[in-house]
Protein backbone atom coordinates (compact mmCIF):
# COMPACT_ATOMS: atom_id res chain seq x y z
CA UNK A 1 0.00 0.00 0.00
CA UNK A 2 1.31 3.38 -1.19
CA UNK A 3 0.46 6.32 1.46
CA UNK A 4 -0.41 8.89 0.07
CA UNK A 5 1.40 12.06 2.79
CA UNK A 6 0.40 15.89 2.56
CA UNK A 7 1.14 17.03 5.88
CA UNK A 8 4.49 17.08 6.59
CA UNK A 9 4.36 16.38 10.46
CA UNK A 10 2.12 13.18 9.40
CA UNK A 11 5.35 12.54 7.21
CA UNK A 12 7.89 13.25 9.94
CA UNK A 13 5.91 10.45 12.44
CA UNK A 14 5.82 7.58 9.74
CA UNK A 15 9.51 7.93 9.47
CA UNK A 16 10.14 8.38 13.08
CA UNK A 17 8.29 5.20 13.27
CA UNK A 18 9.78 3.12 10.49
CA UNK A 19 12.76 4.37 12.29
CA UNK A 20 11.87 3.06 15.89
CA UNK A 21 11.01 -0.41 13.61
CA UNK A 22 14.94 -0.96 12.92
CA UNK A 23 13.72 0.23 9.18
CA UNK A 24 16.08 1.50 6.54
CA UNK A 25 14.49 4.56 4.59
CA UNK A 26 15.22 5.60 0.90
CA UNK A 27 14.01 8.93 -0.40
CA UNK A 28 14.14 10.05 -3.66
CA UNK A 29 13.26 13.76 -4.38
CA UNK A 30 11.40 14.99 -7.63
CA UNK A 31 9.54 17.74 -8.80
CA UNK A 32 6.73 14.75 -9.78
CA UNK A 33 5.89 14.64 -13.78
CA UNK A 34 7.58 11.24 -13.52
CA UNK A 35 9.89 10.01 -16.44
CA UNK A 36 11.43 6.61 -16.63
CA UNK A 37 14.25 8.46 -15.30
CA UNK A 38 13.08 9.24 -11.78
CA UNK A 39 11.75 6.09 -11.79
CA UNK A 40 15.35 4.43 -11.79
CA UNK A 41 16.12 6.51 -9.10
CA UNK A 42 13.44 4.95 -7.59
CA UNK A 43 14.06 1.55 -8.25
CA UNK A 44 17.96 2.08 -7.02
CA UNK A 45 16.47 3.38 -3.83
CA UNK A 46 13.84 -0.06 -3.20
CA UNK A 47 16.92 -2.30 -3.81
CA UNK A 48 18.58 -0.90 -0.62
CA UNK A 49 16.04 0.66 1.76
CA UNK A 50 12.86 -1.03 3.19
CA UNK A 51 10.69 1.54 3.04
CA UNK A 52 11.00 4.31 0.04
CA UNK A 53 10.07 7.46 0.30
CA UNK A 54 8.84 9.87 -3.01
CA UNK A 55 8.94 13.42 -2.42
CA UNK A 56 7.10 15.43 -5.56
CA UNK A 57 7.23 18.96 -4.66
CA UNK A 58 7.82 21.71 -7.15
CA UNK A 59 9.69 24.22 -5.02
CA UNK A 60 8.92 27.94 -5.78
CA UNK A 61 12.19 29.03 -4.01
CA UNK A 62 14.68 27.53 -6.73
CA UNK A 63 12.98 28.61 -9.85
CA UNK A 64 13.67 32.65 -10.76
CA UNK A 65 11.02 35.30 -11.32
CA UNK A 66 11.04 34.86 -15.30
CA UNK A 67 11.00 30.94 -14.77
CA UNK A 68 8.43 28.55 -16.07
CA UNK A 69 6.89 27.89 -11.89
CA UNK A 70 3.75 28.05 -12.84
CA UNK A 71 3.57 26.25 -16.09
CA UNK A 72 6.39 23.36 -14.70
CA UNK A 73 4.13 20.29 -15.86
CA UNK A 74 2.41 18.87 -12.78
CA UNK A 75 0.87 15.50 -13.52
CA UNK A 76 0.16 14.22 -9.92
CA UNK A 77 -2.38 11.65 -10.64
CA UNK A 78 -0.79 10.17 -13.31
CA UNK A 79 2.87 10.32 -10.64
CA UNK A 80 0.73 8.66 -8.29
CA UNK A 81 -0.47 5.88 -10.67
CA UNK A 82 3.19 4.64 -11.54
CA UNK A 83 4.89 5.17 -8.04
CA UNK A 84 1.49 3.13 -6.71
CA UNK A 85 2.43 0.83 -9.33
CA UNK A 86 6.28 0.37 -8.35
CA UNK A 87 5.16 -0.43 -4.47
CA UNK A 88 6.70 3.12 -3.52
CA UNK A 89 6.24 3.12 0.40
CA UNK A 90 4.85 6.78 0.83
CA UNK A 91 4.46 9.96 -1.69
CA UNK A 92 5.22 12.90 0.19
CA UNK A 93 3.50 15.88 -2.04
CA UNK A 94 2.76 18.46 0.57
CA UNK A 95 1.68 22.27 -0.62
CA UNK A 96 3.71 25.22 -0.79
CA UNK A 97 2.36 26.70 2.00
CA UNK A 98 2.82 23.76 4.27
CA UNK A 99 6.65 23.45 3.39
CA UNK A 100 7.08 26.97 3.56
CA UNK A 101 4.40 28.82 5.46
CA UNK A 102 6.08 32.28 6.03
CA UNK A 103 6.54 34.57 3.12
CA UNK A 104 9.95 34.82 4.50
CA UNK A 105 11.86 32.27 7.03
CA UNK A 106 15.30 30.61 7.18
CA UNK A 107 16.82 29.90 4.39
CA UNK A 108 20.23 27.92 3.48
CA UNK A 109 22.84 29.16 1.29
CA UNK A 110 24.56 26.99 -1.09
CA UNK A 111 28.27 26.51 -0.52
CA UNK A 112 29.09 29.92 -2.94
CA UNK A 113 32.54 28.02 -4.89
CA UNK A 114 30.21 25.50 -5.86
CA UNK A 115 26.85 27.43 -6.46
CA UNK A 116 27.99 30.35 -8.15
CA UNK A 117 28.86 29.14 -11.69
CA UNK A 118 27.11 27.18 -14.55
CA UNK A 119 23.71 26.40 -13.44
CA UNK A 120 24.03 29.26 -10.84
CA UNK A 121 25.07 31.98 -12.94
CA UNK A 122 22.67 31.54 -15.62
CA UNK A 123 19.55 30.89 -12.55
CA UNK A 124 20.96 33.05 -9.54
CA UNK A 125 19.54 31.85 -6.19
CA UNK A 126 18.64 28.56 -7.97
CA UNK A 127 20.99 26.70 -5.56
CA UNK A 128 20.35 28.08 -2.35
CA UNK A 129 16.44 27.79 -3.13
CA UNK A 130 17.33 23.66 -4.02
CA UNK A 131 19.46 23.21 -0.83
CA UNK A 132 16.74 24.96 1.39
CA UNK A 133 14.08 22.43 -0.06
CA UNK A 134 16.25 19.20 0.27
CA UNK A 135 17.31 20.16 3.89
CA UNK A 136 13.59 20.20 4.63
CA UNK A 137 12.76 17.32 3.16
CA UNK A 138 15.36 15.14 4.66
CA UNK A 139 14.28 16.72 8.11
CA UNK A 140 10.77 15.60 7.12
CA UNK A 141 11.49 12.10 5.86
CA UNK A 142 14.59 11.37 7.90
CA UNK A 143 16.28 8.63 5.08
CA UNK A 144 19.18 6.47 5.88
CA UNK A 145 19.86 7.30 2.17
CA UNK A 146 18.76 9.72 -0.77
CA UNK A 147 19.31 8.98 -4.16
CA UNK A 148 19.83 12.11 -6.75
CA UNK A 149 20.55 11.71 -10.56
CA UNK A 150 23.96 12.54 -12.40
CA UNK A 151 21.79 14.40 -15.10
CA UNK A 152 21.74 17.35 -12.81
CA UNK A 153 25.16 16.98 -12.05
CA UNK A 154 26.02 20.74 -10.13
CA UNK A 155 23.27 20.15 -7.71
CA UNK A 156 24.36 16.70 -7.08
CA UNK A 157 27.94 17.97 -6.12
CA UNK A 158 26.25 21.05 -3.96
CA UNK A 159 24.05 18.15 -2.26
CA UNK A 160 27.02 15.93 -1.52
CA UNK A 161 28.63 19.02 0.07
CA UNK A 162 25.79 19.94 1.66
CA UNK A 163 25.44 16.71 3.87
CA UNK A 164 29.01 17.02 4.57
CA UNK A 165 29.41 20.58 5.39
CA UNK A 166 26.67 20.42 7.94
CA UNK A 167 27.25 16.73 9.12
CA UNK A 168 23.56 15.42 7.67
CA UNK A 169 23.23 11.83 8.66
CA UNK A 170 22.18 10.55 5.58
CA UNK A 171 23.69 8.77 2.47
CA UNK A 172 23.62 10.38 -1.03
CA UNK A 173 23.86 7.85 -4.24
CA UNK A 174 24.15 8.87 -7.24
CA UNK A 175 22.25 7.63 -10.10
CA UNK A 176 23.53 7.41 -13.82
CA UNK A 177 21.20 9.88 -16.57
CA UNK A 178 18.72 7.87 -18.67
CA UNK A 179 18.17 9.09 -21.98
CA UNK A 180 15.85 8.32 -24.04
CA UNK A 181 16.29 5.98 -27.26
CA UNK A 182 18.23 8.85 -29.69
CA UNK A 183 20.19 9.49 -26.69
CA UNK A 184 18.24 13.08 -25.27
CA UNK A 185 18.81 13.34 -20.98
CA UNK A 186 15.07 12.49 -20.01
CA UNK A 187 13.78 15.59 -18.59
CA UNK A 188 10.28 17.22 -17.44
CA UNK A 189 11.37 19.97 -19.70
CA UNK A 190 11.63 17.86 -22.71
CA UNK A 191 8.09 18.47 -23.45
CA UNK A 192 8.31 22.07 -23.76
CA UNK A 193 10.10 21.55 -27.08
CA UNK A 194 8.44 21.42 -30.59
CA UNK A 195 9.03 18.64 -33.19
CA UNK A 196 11.32 20.92 -34.74
CA UNK A 197 13.47 21.31 -31.44
CA UNK A 198 13.12 17.66 -30.53
CA UNK A 199 14.64 16.44 -33.90
CA UNK A 200 17.83 18.87 -32.57
CA UNK A 201 17.81 18.28 -29.71
CA UNK A 202 19.98 14.79 -29.27
CA UNK A 203 22.88 16.74 -30.70
CA UNK A 204 23.51 17.94 -27.33
CA UNK A 205 24.96 14.36 -26.19
CA UNK A 206 26.00 13.70 -29.61
CA UNK A 207 28.54 16.97 -29.13
CA UNK A 208 29.38 15.41 -25.62
CA UNK A 209 30.33 12.31 -27.09
CA UNK A 210 32.65 14.13 -29.73
CA UNK A 211 34.25 15.83 -27.40
CA UNK A 212 35.10 13.07 -25.17
CA UNK A 213 36.40 11.46 -28.14
CA UNK A 214 38.24 14.11 -29.07
CA UNK A 215 39.67 15.09 -25.70
CA UNK A 216 40.28 11.36 -24.95
CA UNK A 217 42.83 11.81 -28.26
CA UNK A 218 44.55 14.60 -26.79
CA UNK A 219 43.32 17.52 -28.88
CA UNK A 220 43.17 20.84 -27.00
CA UNK A 221 40.69 21.01 -24.41
CA UNK A 222 39.56 24.80 -25.12
CA UNK A 223 39.70 23.48 -28.60
CA UNK A 224 37.65 21.19 -28.34
CA UNK A 225 34.75 22.65 -26.07
CA UNK A 226 35.15 25.52 -28.84
CA UNK A 227 34.31 23.46 -31.62
CA UNK A 228 31.20 22.33 -29.63
CA UNK A 229 29.95 24.98 -29.34
CA UNK A 230 30.37 25.77 -32.77
CA UNK A 231 28.61 22.48 -33.81
CA UNK A 232 25.83 23.19 -31.17
CA UNK A 233 24.79 26.14 -32.96
CA UNK A 234 25.08 24.34 -36.86
CA UNK A 235 22.72 22.06 -35.18
CA UNK A 236 20.11 24.45 -34.37
CA UNK A 237 20.83 25.19 -30.73
CA UNK A 238 19.91 29.09 -30.19
CA UNK A 239 22.49 29.80 -27.71
CA UNK A 240 25.26 27.72 -25.78
CA UNK A 241 25.49 28.91 -22.17
CA UNK A 242 28.40 26.70 -21.26
CA UNK A 243 30.56 23.44 -22.75
CA UNK A 244 33.13 23.15 -20.37
CA UNK A 245 35.11 20.20 -18.91
CA UNK A 246 35.68 20.54 -15.15
CA UNK A 247 37.06 18.85 -12.24
CA UNK A 248 34.64 16.35 -10.54
CA UNK A 249 34.80 17.70 -7.25
CA UNK A 250 35.16 21.39 -7.47
CA UNK A 251 33.36 21.70 -10.92
CA UNK A 252 36.42 24.49 -11.87
CA UNK A 253 37.27 24.12 -15.52
CA UNK A 254 40.76 21.97 -16.25
CA UNK A 255 42.90 22.79 -18.99
CA UNK A 256 44.80 19.18 -18.90
CA UNK A 257 43.34 15.21 -18.62
CA UNK A 258 45.19 14.99 -14.95
CA UNK A 259 42.19 15.10 -12.20
CA UNK A 260 38.93 12.58 -12.81
CA UNK A 261 36.65 15.67 -15.03
CA UNK A 262 33.35 15.95 -16.70
CA UNK A 263 32.23 17.55 -19.44
CA UNK A 264 29.55 19.86 -18.58
CA UNK A 265 26.87 21.70 -20.87
CA UNK A 266 23.74 23.54 -20.91
CA UNK A 267 22.26 25.00 -24.18
CA UNK A 268 19.25 26.82 -25.12
CA UNK A 269 16.50 25.57 -28.09
CA UNK A 270 14.00 28.04 -27.87
CA UNK A 271 13.02 29.02 -24.36
CA UNK A 272 13.87 25.40 -23.16
CA UNK A 273 17.89 24.93 -21.48
CA UNK A 274 18.75 21.75 -21.61
CA UNK A 275 21.42 20.11 -19.58
CA UNK A 276 23.38 17.37 -20.39
CA UNK A 277 27.12 15.93 -19.16
CA UNK A 278 29.27 13.24 -19.40
CA UNK A 279 32.31 12.55 -17.05
CA UNK A 280 36.08 11.45 -19.08
P1 LIG B 1 13.42 16.72 -10.99
O1 LIG B 1 12.05 16.16 -10.82
O2 LIG B 1 13.73 17.16 -12.37
O3 LIG B 1 13.74 17.76 -9.94
O4 LIG B 1 14.41 15.53 -10.71
C1 LIG B 1 14.34 14.76 -9.54
C2 LIG B 1 15.54 13.86 -9.48
O5 LIG B 1 15.56 13.03 -10.65
C3 LIG B 1 16.87 14.60 -9.45
O6 LIG B 1 17.77 13.92 -8.60
C4 LIG B 1 17.32 14.53 -10.88
O7 LIG B 1 18.71 14.62 -11.05
C5 LIG B 1 16.81 13.16 -11.26
N1 LIG B 1 16.67 13.03 -12.72
C6 LIG B 1 15.92 13.80 -13.54
N2 LIG B 1 16.08 13.41 -14.82
C7 LIG B 1 16.97 12.39 -14.80
C8 LIG B 1 17.57 11.57 -15.80
N3 LIG B 1 17.31 11.72 -17.09
N4 LIG B 1 18.43 10.61 -15.40
C9 LIG B 1 18.73 10.45 -14.08
N5 LIG B 1 18.22 11.19 -13.11
C10 LIG B 1 17.35 12.15 -13.45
Amino acid sequence: MTAMIQDVSTMQQQALRWRAEGLVIGFVPTMGNLHAGHLALVEQAQQVADKVVVSIFVNPLQFGPDEDYNRYPRTLQADLEKLTERGVDAVLSPRAEQMYPKKRGTRLVADPALANIWEGAARPGHFDGVVTVVNKLLNLVQPHLAVFGQKDYQQLRLIEEMVSDLSMPVQIKRAPIAREEDGLAMSSRNQYLNAEQRRIAPALFQTLIWAKQQIKKGVLIEAVCEHACQRLLQAGFEKVDYFVLVDRQTLQPVAELNVPSVLLAAARLGSTRLLDNMEI
